[in-house]
């Protein structure tokens, strides 16, 4: 059920000059992986403008937390930067339809920047669960590859998970480099999930379609 919160940041690490993972103070929440909050933020006249970021932690493992890029001159991006432990924030949530298709069996997420938090919940919570995973992660740099170690960890060499990172910008070793529509399988039995921005869900959404993947296996949130 959507509910409406009052929370704070009570935790934040930094992962890059704009990039944190914030942990908020809410004690518990009854969500699916690959749900967001939305928070009620307020301009400078007072009008409410929300915002919308997706849970980043497994359902199932406390504590609630995001993972967020602070753009600079951002509404969003400002107020979190500059929020104290005290800072109180107005969310609605959970929401969203963006989410694991249990039923299933093979799952390809597909990922760039902060579009890997809902993908991150998604797998955090449905690893090793008999389910076939694998993971296109693509960033322009390697910094923008979060968690990039603990994904590599996770890929044994089997089918459980098999982890594909990928650099637009930067050459290095062990990483691809191009895009990550270059490195999708296609398989009419796969379930796809897809976020990151608005030209790279519809590339790739186009890029599948063109490869006669079935449209109810295809599933994507834009941010
Ligand atoms: C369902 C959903 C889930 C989302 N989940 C996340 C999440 O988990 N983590 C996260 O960091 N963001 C997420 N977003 C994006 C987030 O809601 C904001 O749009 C983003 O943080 C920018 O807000 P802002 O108020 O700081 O910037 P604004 O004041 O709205 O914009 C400032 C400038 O940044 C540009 N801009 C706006 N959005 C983006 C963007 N996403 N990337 C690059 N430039 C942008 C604008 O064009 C403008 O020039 C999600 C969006 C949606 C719809």
């Amino acid at each position: 059920m959507v509910q409406r919160i009052t929370t704070r940041i009570s935790d934040r690490k930094q992962l890059t000059k704009d990039s944190f993972v914030f942990t908020l103070d809410i004690p518990s929440l009854d969500f699916q992986a690959g749900q967001f909050l939305t928070f009620i933020l307020k301009d400078e006249e007072g009008k409410p403008k929300p915002r919308s970021y997706s849970l980043f932690n497994a359902p199932s493992r406390l504590p609630i937390q995001l993972l967020v890029e602070c753009i600079p001159g951002g509404l969003a991006g400002e107020q979190f930067r500059r929020s104290t432990p005290q800072t109180e924030f107005s969310v609605m949530g959970p929401l969203g339809k963006f989410i694991f298709q249990k039923e299933k069996r093979k799952h390809i997420f597909i990922a760039t920047n902060t579009g890997i938090a809902p993908i991150h919940s998604m797998i955090a919570e449905h690893l090793d669960k008999g389910f076939e995973m694998t993971l296109i992660f693509g960033a322009r740099l390697k910094e923008g590859l979060y968690f990039h170690e603990e994904f590599s960890a996770l890929d044994k060499g089997d089918e459980t998970f098999v982890y594909k990172p990928t650099l637009s910008r930067e050459e290095k070793e062990g990483i691809a480099k191009g895009y990550v529509q270059k490195l999708i399988d296609f398989d009419k039995e796969a379930q796809y999930y897809i976020c990151g921005s608005d030209a790279m869900v519809k590339d790739t959404v186009s890029v599948l379609q063109g490869k006669d993947i079935p449209k109810e296996h295809i599933h994507y949130e834009v941010f």
